[in-house]
């Protein structure tokens, strides 16, 4: 059952199980890229194995100075976007800015592939179109 179907949802990842996220799908691709064999990693199991890489250091760290490394994180992106660095070092940050906000997820106890899905998987929550049909909002610059 996932966690956020059980009533625990705020409980440290570490002290819930996620597996049944991953386990609940057997669909397998096969992906050309990585040889026709290996399955691509969904949400939930980069969200697993972000949580049993640094779960424990971010619990003990805390969730507001876990979150100010995100926005480090942003601010590094934002550089990347802007020309400042690589384009190999823009791959990095995309892949840094994920995993900080995949661990963000975890510490409050959300399931990110769950509302990922949930909230986009039919295309744009406000206007139910794919591609949105929103008029674009104006903005100061
Ligand atoms: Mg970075
Ligand atoms: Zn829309």
């Amino acid at each position: 059952m996932r966690p956020t179907q059980t009533g625990r949802s705020l409980l440290p990842l570490g002290q819930r199980d996620l597996s049944p996220v991953t386990s609940r799908r057997t669909t397998r691709w096969k992906v050309a890229s990585r040889g026709g064999t290996v399955p691509p990693m969904r949400i939930s199991d980069f969200q697993k194995v972000i949580d049993e890489t640094y779960g424990e250091k971010d619990r003990r760290r805390g969730l507001p100075a876990t979150f100010l490394w995100f926005s480090e994180e942003v601010g590094e992106l934002a550089r990347a976007l802007n020309g400042r660095t690589s384009r190999e070092n823009l791959r990095l940050e995309l892949a840094d800015t994920l995993a900080w906000l995949t661990t963000l997820a975890s510490m409050a106890g959300i399931d990110l592939e769950e509302v990922a899905e949930a909230r986009y998987g039919k295309g744009c929550p406000r206007c139910s179109a794919l591609p949105c049909r929103c008029e674009e909002r104006r903005t100061a610059i």
